[in-house]
C-alpha cells in the first residue's frame, strides 16, 4: 500500500513533467502559435501564458500535501 502511494505520486509528477516539457516554451502550448512579444494571451486561442507559473507552484505544493501524511 505504501509503495502504491509513492508510485502514484511519481506517476502524477511524471504526467505533469511530460505535460510541461513536451511543448516548446517559445510557443503556445495549446495551439503552438508563436507568442506575440508582451502579449499575455495567445492571439490564436486565448491561452494565458502567465498561468504556467501559477500551475507550477500549485503542483509543488500539492505534491508536498500528498506525500506528507502518507509518508509519516
Ligand atoms: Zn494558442
Amino acid at each position: 500500500m505504501f509503495y502504491g502511494s509513492v508510485a502514484f505520486a511519481v506517476f502524477l509528477l511524471a504526467v505533469v513533467a511530460i505535460k510541461y516539457l513536451a511543448p516548446k516554451p517559445t510557443g503556445c502550448p495549446q495551439c503552438s502559435a508563436r507568442r506575440q512579444g508582451d502579449h499575455p494571451l495567445c492571439i490564436e486561442c486565448g491561452w494565458i501564458f502567465d498561468v504556467e507559473d501559477d500551475d507550477d507552484d500549485d503542483t509543488i505544493a500539492t505534491g508536498d500535501e500528498i506525500e506528507g501524511p502518507w509518508a509519516s
